[in-house]
């Protein structure tokens, strides 16, 4: 049932989430419930066209209310995956352009868009040490 991350090649549980800001989004899980976790994961009818059963994953804001819900809680991979820093490396500048204040600059980091102009920074010939 697990996979594998194409990052850390750590095995990842697939569930789809359900509530949350990330509700409708298939997400890979840690195979081991941690004490940090938030996702209590739970068995669907549904099966993927792979003929796998699909699992749903709940949020829970609530720590406890999620453990008195489910017996064990479950990290998003994405949050704890050893090399999530490839994540926002991989993550390109998508738009840039130049405007009489700057460069306007948007960029996405998961799933998060960022946008925001970008000063020239403007140096003191006098303080330059060169
Ligand atoms: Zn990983």
């Amino acid at each position: 049932m697990a996979s594998k991350c194409s990052k850390c090649n750590e095995p990842v549980i697939w569930a789809v989430v359900g509530n949350g800001k990330d509700a409708g989004k298939n997400r890979p899980f840690d195979v081991n419930p941690t004490d940090t976790g938030r996702y209590g994961l739970k068995e669907t009818e549904d099966v993927d066209k792979y003929g796998k059963q699909v699992l749903s994953a709940k949020y829970y804001e609530d720590f406890v209310e999620g453990m008195a819900e489910n017996d064990k809680l479950y990290s998003n991979h994405f949050v704890t995956c050893s090399e999530k820093g490839s994540y926002k490396k991989a993550a390109p500048a998508q738009k840039i352009s130049f405007s009489g204040d700057g460069l306007f600059v948007t960029v996405q980091v998961g799933d998060d868009d960022y946008a925001g102009t970008i000063q020239k920074v403007v140096k003191d010939a006098d303080a330059s040490p060169f």
